[in-house]
């Protein structure tokens, strides 16, 4: 469900960009709050939620409190988008690596600025560099395929303690991140030519498709073929698949 509630709260606030910056106030990001909430009955996720009217009205009304937050951290009727949910994509070596960025924008100076809106809970102090980590990916495709790294970075909380945490990424950490994804790249490459996966526990495994045939919890992988017809590494990374919003 959070996952389905994140894409409903992009895609509003996403209308609510795509109108003049006049009209863009708390009450119209309601009104485009509904119009993403009618998209989503016929969407194959929130349908496959089986929510009640009760829990459907729950689902509304803790999308709805997101945006009223939103409200508290900025005004939007002085942003100047010029992208919104914004694919691209570009190449490392071999790795075709691809994202889509919710918001892009000139602020004052004419700099670019990347937004991405975040509708889990706020990191703690302690994670907060390991989230903004993986905001270096947004510089890294705006300098390949825009020409141009952005001035800043920022990640908008949406959940119960709204923040915004914002980075400037630099010439060093767009470059030690493409080093970093070609070795990622090159590791999977080994692992698949030698067939070997082995499996490492996290946090993250409560959100695994596989953990059922997983054998860091007793399972059987051989039981697991039927789930992926792949005979090799998918040539893609893809940010968008691997960000829970
Ligand atoms: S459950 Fe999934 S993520 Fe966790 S170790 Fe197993 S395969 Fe990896």
């Amino acid at each position: 469900m959070p996952a389905t509630k994140g894409t409903t709260v992009h895609r509003a606030l996403e209308l609510l960009f795509l109108d003049p910056p006049d009209l863009r106030t708390p009450e119209r990001a309601q009104d485009c709050l509904t119009t993403a909430l009618a998209e989503m009955v016929t969407d194959e996720d929130y349908l496959g939620l089986e929510l009640g009217d009760a829990e459907a009205a729950d689902f509304a009304a803790s999308a709805a409190r997101m945006l009223e937050r939103y409200f508290t951290l900025e005004d939007p009727r002085t942003i100047n988008p010029i992208g919104l949910e914004l694919m691209l994509s570009t190449e490392l070596g071999s790795l075709t690596v691809r994202g889509i960025i919710d918001r892009l924008e000139l602020d004052a100076a004419g700099e670019l600025v990347v937004t991405d809106y975040k509708t889990g809970r706020a990191p703690s102090q302690a994670q907060e560099q390991s989230r903004l980590g993986g905001v270096h990916f947004y510089s890294l495709l705006c300098e390949r395929v825009l020409g141009r790294r952005p001035a800043r970075v920022q990640l908008i909380y949406l959940g119960d303690q709204p923040q915004v945490i914002t980075t400037s990424p630099s010439e060093q950490s767009t470059r030690g991140l493409a080093r970093k994804l070609e070795a990622i790249w090159s590791a999977v490459e080994r692992a698949c030519e030698h067939d070997d996966f082995r499996p490492k526990r996290s946090a993250l495994c409560n959100w695994c498709n596989f953990k059922a045939f997983c054998p860091a919890f007793g399972g059987d992988p051989s039981q697991a073929a039927s789930m992926s017809k792949r005979t090799g590494p998918q040539r893609t990374l893809d940010l968008a698949a691997a960000d829970a919003g």
